[in-house]
């Protein structure tokens, strides 16, 4: 077994997009601040309407995958297609933009917390263009399991071990092989993880500062910080004094070129151009 250490770490800023939503974008800032297949979290978490009830108005997206959850709040959100998706708290959103998807995320509340993360998870070329697909996550569908020493562990994505068991998440069998958990543990509780070695991870503290790596060699990395990990096949977390709240995500890196404009995201230069054009003819989807 080993610990994969903290390597580096990617600082959070805030920033607003949408419709003027604030949020704190860690992942994502820049074109080298990813981490394959991640390109992008933000955390969105107010207790004033202002920062975000405009919301995110109709938007489009092409060649990744958009994963909202929520921990407080209510969001609405309706696509060209016709879908529609009520996103409560402690449920998720997992969408495929595939080709093409022009979609409105919007708050249905005006007031108290709204609370929550949006990820970007790249796809392989030969899916970027593959039609768009929902998964919405209701709360009661995402498993929770105690952890052996206290705390808790929810899985959204991929299958967790704890004390043992196997612990699968409602998204499966996607070809980044994801694993998103939320993990919430007491002070001085401790949470450990496998995860494959070729895959790539990091933590995200929300709530509270945590210690990565293993026993003796832990290094401290403070809330709205993604910590990037080093090599190994098991992910050890401390709560880093009080009680600490975190994501925890691994994939399987794409290794494939990445061309970027906004929100769509390809291989090349030409696909982008494609992309913008036929968002503006009216036919990205
Ligand atoms: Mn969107």
């Amino acid at each position: 077994m080993t610990t994969r250490p903290l390597l580096h770490i990617i600082r959070s800023i805030p920033t607003s997009d949408g419709g003027g939503v604030k949020l704190r974008r860690s992942l994502g800032q820049g074109p080298g601040l990813r981490l394959d297949p991640f390109l992008m979290l933000d955390e969105f978490s107010s207790e004033n309407p202002d920062d975000y009830v405009a919301g995110f108005p109709d938007h489009p997206h092409r060649g990744f995958e958009t994963v909202t959850y929520m921990l407080d709040g209510h969001m609405l959100h309706q696509d060209h297609l016709g879908h529609r998706g009520d996103l409560r708290a402690g449920g998720a959103q997992w969408m495929t933009a595939g080709r093409g998807i022009v979609h409105s995320e919007m708050p249905q509340q005006e007031s108290g917390r709204m609370r929550g993360f949006q990820l970007w998870v790249n796809l392989p070329a030969r899916e970027k263009m593959k039609p768009a697909a929902y998964r919405d996550i209701q709360p009661e569908e995402i498993p929770a399991a105690d952890l052996p020493g206290g705390g808790r562990v929810k899985v959204i994505a991929g299958t967790a071990a704890v004390d043992g068991e196997a612990v699968a998440g409602p998204i499966r069998g996607l070809s980044t092989d994801p694993l998103f958990m939320d993990v919430r543990l007491p002070a001085g509780g401790r949470f450990v993880q496998p995860v494959g070695e070729g895959h790539n991870a990091f933590v995200y503290p929300y709530e509270g500062a945590v210690e990565i790596g293993p026993a003796g060699g832990e290094q401290r990395l403070e809330p709205q910080t993604a910590g990037v990990l080093g090599a190994g096949d098991t992910i050890e977390v401390r709560a880093g004094g009080g009680e600490a709240a975190f994501l925890v995500l691994a994939a399987r890196p794409l290794g494939e070129p990445i061309a970027q404009y906004g929100p769509f995201v390809m291989n090349t230069r030409e696909e982008i151009e494609e992309a913008i054009h036929d968002y503006q003819s009216g036919r990205l989807a």
